[in-house]
């Protein structure tokens, strides 16, 4: 495997060299510098301490963990073997120490503790019963097939951190899939992608209420093609109820844009898209410090996390928005300013944000009506 090294954040990283990135032979990918630049912030905000990077393929995630965050032990995990050859090569190019290696399992002992295994993630995960504070699952598409492990060794107050690159089935371009993998029926159209993280997250919800434990979701987003969300897990049958009550569902008429959610465990009309989370998408105190961080860390894609966290600190945390483009050509009116539409439904005493979703798309807690009478209006 012909290597180069690169270097993302505080770390130094060797990764394959290959024309199409799915043609490497261990997986690196730097669009996704700016998912791990949230992460470690996020990591750096709840300061978490035993961390597991389940699906580590170059180490690179795990390794910036390790250096950038207060995390004291960070575990590596790739059932590739090459991506474990990869990643104990990293281990010795960003930290020193002599690194003990063993079939499987490679350990590094210094200020921190760092654990790379060559292992099936699944298999890991129930073996560390209860045993992380964080556990990071970024898989190629979706992440269901990991979830109940991950769910198992997640300590009881504990973090997990879930990327799906599935967009196709959480979008909507593949229902069937999306029935399978989540037990949902998404939706087409503007409201697609919030829907398929409000998906995701629901489907999470209903795979934690089972172990009576119920979640806060610290961070979610979609940006670049995936989902992520972070989730601290709360322990109690109690915890598990009032997470399974934010499940609900969404209705959309074509014809003109409106929707309306419902929050219920089943729905009560046909033509139901769900079920969603429809519960907050951010803790705004996390999300405030991670933007203050971003200010002054040395993070890969500074520019762009400011921007992208200056979006999400000022977002209304509201279900689903109106895509002002949309909404003018379901009703035959003429596109106008985002800007314009906000203005206006701010004078009369409406809150109403933009959302990171979307650039010409508006979230307000204004009915449909008013929204519709503002584009008129301009
Ligand atoms: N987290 C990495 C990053 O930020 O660069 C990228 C991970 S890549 C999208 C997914 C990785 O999961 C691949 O390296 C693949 O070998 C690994 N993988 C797939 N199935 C696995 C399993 N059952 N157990 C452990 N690793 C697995």
């Amino acid at each position: 495997m012909e290597l180069i090294e690169i270097s993302e954040g505080k770390a130094r990283v060797l990764v394959p060299k290959a024309e199409r990135i799915y043609d490497a032979p261990v997986f690196y990918n730097p669009v996704m510098a700016l998912n791990r630049d949230l992460s470690v912030l996020l990591l750096k905000v709840i300061e978490a301490k035993r961390v597991l990077d389940a699906l580590s393929a170059t180490g690179i995630r795990g390794i910036r963990y390790a250096l950038e965050t207060p995390a004291t032990e960070v575990w590596m995990n790739d059932i590739n073997p090459d991506a474990f050859e990869l990643i104990i090569k990293n281990l010795g190019l960003n930290f020193s120490g002599k690194i003990e290696i063993h079939e499987k399992k490679a350990i590094l002992k210094g200020n921190k503790v760092l654990v790379a295994t060559n292992l099936d993630a699944n298999r890991l995960m129930n073996e560390q019963f209860r045993y992380f504070d964080f556990i990071d699952l970024d898989p190629f598409g979706s992440p269901m097939e990991f979830l109940d492990s991950a769910l198992r060794s997640v300590k009881r107050k504990g973090v997990l951190a879930i990327t799906a690159t599935d967009t196709a089935p959480l979008c909507g371009a593949h229902p069937k899939a999306c029935l399978r993998k989540y037990n949902a029926v998404p939706i087409r159209g503007e409201l697609c992608h919030e829907a398929g993280l409000r998906i995701l997250i629901g489907t999470v919800a209903r795979y934690v209420a089972k172990y009576d434990m119920g979640f806060e979701v610290l961070f979610a987003y979609y940006k670049d093609h995936y989902f992520r969300t972070f989730i601290r897990v709360k322990d109690g049958a109690k915890k598990g109820d009032e997470t399974l009550e934010q499940l609900g569902y969404l209705y959309f008429d074509k014809r003109n844009g409106k929707f309306e959610i419902e929050r219920s465990f089943l729905p009560s009309k046909p033509k139901a898209y769900g079920p969603l989370w429809l519960g907050e998408l951010k803790n705004q105190e996390i999300v405030e410090k991670m933007h203050k961080l971003a200010e002054k860390e040395e993070i890969a894609e500074k520019k762009r996390v400011l921007k992208f966290l200056g979006i999400i600190k000022e977002e209304l945390d509201v279900p689903f928005f109106y895509d002002t483009h949309a909404l003018a050509r379901r009703n035959n009116l003429e596109a106008r300013k985002v800007a314009k539409i906000i203005e206006i439904l701010e004078e009369k005493g409406y809150k109403a944000t933009r959302t990171h979703f979307s650039p010409t798309a508006l979230k307000t807690d204004a009915p449909f009506e008013e929204v519709l009478e503002a584009l008129k209006s301009l």
